[in-house]
This record gives structure tokens, sequence and C-alpha cells, in this order.
């Protein structure tokens, strides 16, 4: 072996903006801090929240809650409809700020990335030296707050830096992964939903150290090879999409309408809060998808569907709402009320490299670096990147 022992051992950071946009709102107007703050929809209407602010979730407000409910819970908040130009920007910025610390990059939503600092050690120290200097680098140059989880997983570190917020940094160590989980509940694991939870919970598993002591021979008895993905990531251990045998062919959210409506703002609203449901189900599944798809239900029941096939597959949000958005605008006729609106993905296909935002001062070399990862991730699997970072950090010696 020429490779040193901790080459080998994966440095998984995900970064998740703290309430992104309330915060990028407080940069704008200083006067909101400490306030209740919601961002989303008329608090009038029937549209959601899109963001609030810690104050306003201490009454129980928290995203894609109905905004009327959120009114209810929290009268007294200030309603602000967002700047969503602005959230763009900002999350850009950070983007930009991620790609200096390394070109493994994957933006999951425009405030949350997970960035692979494996072999990164030359770059910024341990691990967690870089994962603090992350941290203070985005508040010096944005004026936001993030929350980091350290692991050597995407999963581990995706619950570590939920439970890290806000502005904090969670650094589970190798081999603990498994008693970091244990005493949390099974549905903080990606993939336990409205189905599964239940299902679980009637067999007498409610922690994930549950799932963890009835082990995988049990789980594969009870629920076949998902039984086994559950053991797995019990065990703080990726799933990759690869290895899902059956994956879903394609994924779609819907809803109708109390009320036929015609309000664009409404329609709009709609469409963005179903394209990020369907972004974090591909991501969670951690597949991309090809085609993204639009379903329209007139007032009289008239139902259209229309789609497009993009040049690079996405599980990104903000590309399946630009898309959806564009199929819409495209689609409704403005005169007739809307019942029904859905948002579909399709023509999914497994783990595409996603390159991130590379604007850094090193972006050729960066990208050329990208790229070839690209290359060999697309010959040789996902084994192949590692390779193209150990090399990399190879040459720095
Ligand atoms: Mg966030």
């Amino acid at each position: 072996m020429t490779q040193s022992p901790n080459r080998s051992i994966r440095q998984i950071l995900h970064v998740d903006m703290d309430a992104f946009f309330v915060s990028v709102e407080e940069l704008e107007n200083p006067s909101l801090k400490g306030e209740p703050v919601i961002v989303g929809a008329d608090p009038d209407g029937r549209g959601v929240v899109a963001a609030a602010s810690y104050e306003a979730r201490k009454f129980g407000v928290h995203s894609a809650m109905p905004i009327r409910t959120a009114k209810k819970l929290c009268p007294h908040a200030i309603f602000l409809r967002g700047h969503h130009e602005k959230y763009r920007e900002y999350s850009d910025k950070i983007g930009q700020i991620f790609s200096e610390f390394t070109p493994v990059v994957e933006m999951v939503s425009i405030d949350e990335a997970y960035l692979d600092l494996t072999g990164c050690e030359r770059l910024h120290g341990s691990p967690l030296h870089g994962a603090d200097k992350l941290i203070r680098t985005v508040k010096d140059r944005t004026g936001l707050n993030c929350s980091v989880g350290l692991s050597t997983s995407h999963l581990v570190s995706k619950i570590a830096s939920d439970q890290a917020k806000p502005h904090g940094l969670l650094f589970v160590l190798p081999g603990y992964e498994a008693k970091f989980l244990a005493p949390l509940p099974i549905r903080r694991l990606p993939g336990i939903g409205k189905v599964t939870e239940p299902e679980l919970l009637s067999r007498g598993i409610s922690s994930i150290g549950d799932l963890a002591r009835a082990g995988p021979e049990k789980l594969k008895e009870w629920f076949g090879k998902y039984g086994e993905w559950l053991y797995t990531k019990s065990q703080g251990l990726d799933i990759e999409a690869y290895e899902y045998s059956e994956e879903p062919k394609s994924i779609s959210h819907e809803t109708t309408y109390d009320t036929d409506t015609d309000d664009v703002e409404e329609l709009e609203r709609t469409l963005s809060y179903l394209s990020q449901l369907v972004g974090r189900r591909l991501r969670d599944h951690r597949l991309f998808a090809r085609t993204v798809g639009l379903k329209l239900r007139y007032a009289d029941f008239r139902t259209l569907t229309r789609d497009v096939t993009l040049a690079e597959p996405t599980h990104l949000d903000s590309v399946i709402f630009e898309n959806a958005l564009r199929l819409f605008e495209k689609t409704w006729n403005r005169k007739q009320k809307i019942r029904l609106l859905g948002v579909r993905t399709s023509n999914l296909e497994k783990g595409v490299f996603q390159r991130g935002l590379l604007e850094a001062p090193q972006k050729e070399k960066l990208e050329r670096l990208a790229q070839t990862a690209d290359q060999l991730r697309n010959r040789f699997g996902f084994d192949a990147v590692k390779l193209a970072r150990s090399l990399e950090s190879d040459k720095k010696k």
C-alpha cells in the first residue's frame, strides 16, 4: 500500500444556509433582525411558506406550511413576498466560495451543497479546520450564517448539519456514524416517508438504532431489498443510485386547488413548491432527470401535459422550476381558471457528476479537474473520481 490510511477515509461536508431567504431579507433590511419574519405567499391566500425566521419557527411555523396556517400560528409576523433574484445572487456567491474549497461541489438546492474534502488536507489542514474556515469565509464574504455537518458519508453529514443548526458545526468522527444516528427518530433518514414510517413503528422500530438492532436479515425478511438499504443507512453508509435495482421511472407531485384559480403569483408559487418536492425526491434517490413535465387541469377538467428535454440532466429545484414555469407560460391560455397543477420529471439517470458553480479565480484549473473527474466517472464509475483527487493531492506534495 502506497496510500496513507487517511487518504481512503472520505470527508463529506454538508453545508446548509440558516434560514436563507429570511437572512438575505435581513441583510437588505436590518430592522427585520430578531423579528418573526415569514417569506412566502400572500398571507390571506392559499400559497405556502417559503421560509421562516427562527423567531417565527418558535410558533411552529415551518417552510412548505400553508401560509394561512402560519398566519394563525403567528399573526404578528412580518409577511414578505420575497426577492428571488436576490436569493439567486447570494446563492451564486456561496457556490463560488464552495468551489474555492474543493472542485467536487454538488449544489443540491439554492442554499445547500455537498463538498467532498477527501484529499484536501494540504489545502485546508484537517477537515474540521476546513469546515470551520468555510463557515467563517461564508460569513465574512456574504454576511450569512450556515451550518455544517462533516462525516464520511453524504447521509450522515446531511443529518449532522441539521442537528448543528443554527450556525453550528458537527463533526461525526469516522467509526461513530451509527452511534450518532442511533437515538434519532427513523423519519430523519432520507427515503422514510408517510408509507414506511407507520409500518416500521408498528413493528416497534422508532429510532435509527432500532433499525440497526433489528439487523439486516430481519429487515430483509420484512421489506426485501428495501430492508437491506434501511440497514445500510442505519449504519450511516451512503447508498449510491446505481445500487437501486428498482428506481422510479418518474417522479412527480401535483396539487388540486380548493377553489379554481387564475392568480398568476399563486400558480407560480405552487409550481415552485412542487418543483422543490420533486427535486428533493430526486436527490433522495440520487437521481437526475433529463425531462421536466407540466400537468395542467382547467376548471372544466380538460387536462394538458407538456414536457421538455434538458441538455443536461438535473436534480436542482431551480432548474426544474424554471422549466416547469416556461412550459406553464406557454401552455396556460390565461382565460380559464386552473383546478390542478403538477410537475413531473422522467428519463431519470443515475448519479451524474455535478460540476457546481465555478467562478473562482482558479476556475480554469478546477474546471479541468472537474472535467477529468467527469470523464473518469463516465468511463470507470464512482471510484475513479477518488483516484482523480488522489492524483491532485499527490501533485501538491
Ligand atoms: Mg437552509
